[in-house]
């Protein structure tokens, strides 16, 4: 019976024992499945595309490997459902060239025993199109290295690829006409220059200008102007014959014209541009022409370096705008040497107006009846070296260098001080020009002039000219206002000489309007010239502006203007621009005209 007890003990002991291992054996095949679920998962959701592929029969080529296990990224990328996928070798799946690719890939991570990384390769997707790829292969290997598996994780680079592209073409193109900038014109240049000196080579560069383009994008504003430059641009490519041409400013461009003869081949390539331009553009149903200006320089003759060659291009250029009826010259030596003369024409100007060299003549102004109204202050530069140099001469070059700046300050101040000491309460004009309304602070300049001068602001009349709208539109409009404010009066000098100056003024309320002189010069021989001084005039009245004429050099010619219901006139029957001392009978005596008398210097 004990015998018994104790074999029935063990039995049972080895039956829960055996139920413990059937249990634990049940566990661990529970725990098996439930591992191959979880990562199942987890590699179905790894962005990376993940593929498996095993070998196809036991000696078989990598190319006809086949794919056992593609995860949702993979599809995705491939184009192919899983189901079009497992079973088939990539030879099956993609063009022959891609499939050399991967197999060759594949071939590779089978003669390694550690991860392989191939470089970028384009794969031909069937809906993605190409994308680009880097990708780490492993081949899985049996206890006796036989390799069972190669394992793809892929990385999909195109977009970031794409957007590096995109970044390195917005940094070498300018963004409104997709033209190459001025970054990649420069290593252009350089490229040029190291290529045309190891083969003994000339090179051409052509500075190019559009004409008139600034009042074209005044007159019908910012978004034509936009357009204007892209159609422009598009026709420029068009026409380069092959010449590199790239954007550098506002509506400057440049071309490189390599290869051949120089300049004659330059001169085949800017002839091209300049047909290209010979028909209107039409933007916004609005017909507009608009012409080129072209300068060129060739390397090595013109210069040895890009700085030269861009001065010598801009000297020709220069030349070429100021030339009536020229569009394209090539640098000449005696253009250099103009330019020379410029540079010392406005170091001479700076002495010049440091050392308070200029001065001022003044020119009357009548009504119609003969009552004087005031006076037009004119700036003088009487050189030591050159004599006389003409206004319009040395303001053009007081604006190019920014010397305006001081030389308008001064002009300013000097009149008002002058008028301030006439007994005659006369109005005094002072020319003001644009590029005094786009830097500095001129209301701010005028209202302390004012009051330093103690001159009553209402005697202050600003001839302006309608290039003052030019740039910045609304900002000239905000300072002529202020300006208005200060109560001083604003004239709308050289009217009919520009490209449209009626629309100018519905946008200002001008104190007085200018007839440009050149109207009235030829008034008796030309019809024109009389209709639209009669025209002006009618104007005139209409807007209740009154209308003084300049430039009245004969008894006919103030005859025809009375006649015809003009307000006021200035020119030389009437009185020449002289020093003030001149006109002492009409401002009345003064403290400052008659510095003997009173001991105190003018
Ligand atoms: P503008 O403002 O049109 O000045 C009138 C010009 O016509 C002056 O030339 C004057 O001498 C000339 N003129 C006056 N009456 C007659 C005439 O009967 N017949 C002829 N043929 N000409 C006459 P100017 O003094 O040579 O000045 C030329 C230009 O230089 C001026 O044209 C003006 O634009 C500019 N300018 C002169 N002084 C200044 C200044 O202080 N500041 C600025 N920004 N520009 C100035
Ligand atoms: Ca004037
Ligand atoms: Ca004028």
């Amino acid at each position: 019976m004990r015998e018994l007890n104790a074999t029935a003990d063990s039995l049972q002991r080895q039956h829960n024992a055996i139920d413990e291992l059937n249990q634990q054996l049940h566990h661990s095949q529970l725990d098996e499945a439930q591992t191959k679920a979880f990562l199942d998962t987890v590699i179905e959701h790894i962005p990376n595309p993940i593929s498996v592929k095993a070998p196809h029969g036991p000696t078989s080529d990598p190319l006809d490997w086949t794919f056992s296990l593609v995860n949702k990224a993979y599809e995705t990328l491939s184009g192919h459902t899983r189901a079009q996928m497992i079973g088939q070798s990539a030879r099956n799946l993609y063009p022959n060239q891609t499939a050399a690719i991967i197999a060759a890939s594949d071939r590779q991570a089978l003669e390694s025993t550690t991860a392989v990384i191939t470089p970028e390769l384009s794969l031909s997707t069937t809906d993605n199109g190409t994308c680009i790829v880097t990708s780490k292969r492993v081949a899985i290997r049996d206890r006796d290295g036989a390799a069972q598996y190669v394992l793809t994780v892929l990385e999909d680079v195109t977009d970031t690829r794409r957007s590096e592209a995109r970044i390195s073409h917005m940094a070498h193109h300018d963004p409104l006409t997709d033209l190459p900038n001025r970054a990649a014109f420069n290593s252009s240049m350089t490229s040029a220059l190291q290529d045309a000196e190891a083969r003994h080579e000339q090179f051409t560069i052509l500075s190019i200008d559009l004409d008139r383009f600034k009042e074209i994008n005044d007159v019908y504003g910012h978004a034509v102007g936009d357009v204007l430059l892209q159609e422009v641009a598009l026709r420029m490519q068009a026409s380069a014959r092959g010449a590199f041409i790239a954007r550098i400013g506002g509506d400057e461009f440049i071309a490189i014209v390599t290869g051949g003869v120089q300049p004659e081949q330059a001169e085949i390539v800017g002839k091209s541009l300049l047909a290209a331009f010979v028909d209107d553009f039409i933007i916004d149903s609005k017909r507009i022409q608009i012409g080129l200006s072209i300068g060129g320089a060739v390397y090595p003759t013109d210069g040895a370096d890009g700085k030269t060659l861009m001065i010598n291009a801009d000297a020709a250029l220069y030349q070429a705008k100021a030339a009536l009826g020229v569009s394209i010259l090539f640098f000449k030596p005696e253009m250099g040497a103009r330019l020379q003369e410029r540079h010392n024409l406005q170091r001479d100007l700076k002495v010049a107006i440091e050392h308070g060299d200029l001065s001022l003549q003044y020119q009357p102004q009548f009504l119609m009846t003969g009552e004087p109204i005031g006076f037009e202050a004119l700036a003088r530069w009487n050189c030591l070296d050159r004599g006389m140099v003409p206004p319009d001469t040395f303001i053009q070059i007081a604006e190019e260098c920014g010397l305006i700046m001081p030389l308008g300050a001064w002009a300013l101040r000097e009149a008002c001080r002058e008028a301030a000491s006439w007994k005659a309460p006369l109005a005094v004009a002072v020319n003001v020009s644009p590029m005094q309304f786009l830097q500095g602070n001129l209301a701010q300049l005028v209202h302390t002039i004012l009051l330093e001068t103690g001159l009553a602001p209402a005697r202050l009349e600003l001839e302006i000219t309608e290039g003052v709208f030019i740039n910045d539109f609304s900002r000239a409009v905000s300072i002529l206002r202020q300006l208005k404010s200060l109560g001083v009066r604003i004239s709308l000098d050289d009217f009919g000489k520009g490209y449209s100056s009626l629309s100018y003024l519905h946008s200002f309320p001008f104190d007085k309007i200018k007839i440009d002189r050149a109207f009235i010069l030829d008034i008796e021989q030309n019809h024109h010239s009389m209709i639209i001084v009669r025209a002006v005039i009618g104007l005139g009245h209409s807007l209740n502006i009154p209308i003084l004429a300049e430039g009245v050099e004969n008894e006919a010619q103030r005859k025809f203007l009375e006649q015809a219901g003009c307000s006021a006139v200035q020119g030389y029957l009437l009185g020449r621009p002289a020093p003030i001392k001149k006109y002492k009978e009409l401002v009345g005596p003064s403290f400052t005209l008659d510095d003997n008398t009173l001991g105190i210097a003018s």
